[in-house]
């Protein structure tokens, strides 16, 4: 049997125009967009249009698009130019945040947890979707305050809302893109200082730009609108694959069953089992998933994101995250839920 993949929360498969575009861009449009030459300028005219195409998908302004290598780094240079122009305010952040929001943070020199709102909060980062339960979260009305969404896991799979934030971010390699193109939307007259210099990106993000990424990244996004209505076909199917699972073994548990969460993501709680040995004992089987955030595996430390919510470590390590693909097709997740009771 072919191996399934039930890990899209972690990267996706780029799409087959993702792939030819870069290829395309490798071959033909490997010119410096900076440059002023012919072949500089036909790659800057790619590069434009890419951004142009883009923006238009997001409702946004091209000329508030910068391209990043990944949604970490883009977090970084929001974060660091933030903290740099806003000086010595507080920002909050929910403590189950990504490691990619959390980590910039961490030299703040006060550092609030949501809900908890200092009432001096320069700026406040909340992701849209949890990478691991797929929990929605809504950003936190705060006056004057700096409102950062992270969009990585959200996008592709439910709407997108920019009205109630300043600044997101978005990883291309999550929706079907490749890796290295990544997206920093700033809202024009954002108080932000330059954190990355070069003359790239209008000044806020120095560096070559990455054009076959990014025309890659083009491509998917051409194909988000058909992505999006997949996505959301997959509750149904989700919620089978868990409603048989918990029917089977009443001991196992759903996390956040019935709080608003992605449609394709299931995080379960198989108290007793050791969540990293039944991952191994699925993946000799042929299934990937995976044991909670990916940036975690590997580590035996029990993910955040569930001891957060109320959870004992003892609970966090026993916990399994599925994430399908837009594609998913029922006999595959029959085939998961048929190992599971085989290997629980
Ligand atoms: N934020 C969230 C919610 C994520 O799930 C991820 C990736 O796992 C990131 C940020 C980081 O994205 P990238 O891999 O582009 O750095």
């Amino acid at each position: 049997m072919p191996r399934l993949y039930f890990d899209a929360n972690a990267t996706t498969p780029p799409h087959p125009e993702a792939v030819e575009a870069v290829r395309s861009a490798m071959a033909e449009d490997w010119a410096n967009p900076t440059s002023t030459h012919r072949e500089g300028q036909r790659a800057r005219f790619r590069l434009e249009e890419a951004r142009r195409e883009i923006a238009a998908s997001l409702g946004v302004e091209p000329g508030e698009l910068v391209f990043c290598a990944s949604a970490t780094e883009a977090l970084h240079l929001l974060t660091r130019g933030l903290q740099a122009a806003l000086g010595d305010r507080p920002a909050a952040v929910f403590p189950g945040e990504h490691s990619a929001c959390l980590n910039p943070l961490r030299d703040w020199s006060r550092l609030a947890w949501l809900p908890e709102l200092p009432p001096d909060c320069a700026t406040v980062v909340q992701m849209a979707a949890n990478n691991e339960t797929g929990l929605l979260y809504t950003m936190p009305a705060v006056p004057d305050a700096v409102r950062i969404k992270d969009c990585c896991q959200a996008w592709g799979k439910v709407p997108v809302d920019l009205s109630d934030c300043d600044a997101a971010v978005f990883s291309g390699h999550k929706v079907g893109g490749p890796r290295g193109a990544a997206l920093l939307w700033m809202r024009p007259g954002l108080p932000w200082e330059i954190v990355m210099e070069g003359p790239q990106e209008r000044r806020r993000r120095g560096g070559t730009e990455d054009l076959p990424a990014i025309l890659g990244l083009a491509a998917a996004v051409r194909h988000l609108p058909e992505r999006g209505a997949r996505n959301a076909a997959l509750a149904p199917l989700r919620d089978a694959f868990e409603a048989e699972i918990t029917a089977w073994n009443r001991g196992f548990g759903v996390i956040g069953r019935d709080l608003p969460r992605l449609p394709n993501t299931s995080c379960m709680l198989f108290r007793g089992r050791s969540g990293e040995a039944l991952q191994v004992a699925l993946d000799l089987a042929g299934f990937a998933v995976s044991t909670g955030s990916a940036c975690h595996s590997g580590s035996v430390k029990p993910s955040h994101a569930i001891t957060t919510l109320g959870y004992s470590l003892e609970d966090a390590r026993s916990v399994l995250r599925f994430s399908l693909l837009p594609d998913a097709l029922p006999g595959e997740v029959e085939a998961l839920a048929a190992a599971l009771k085989r290997l629980t």
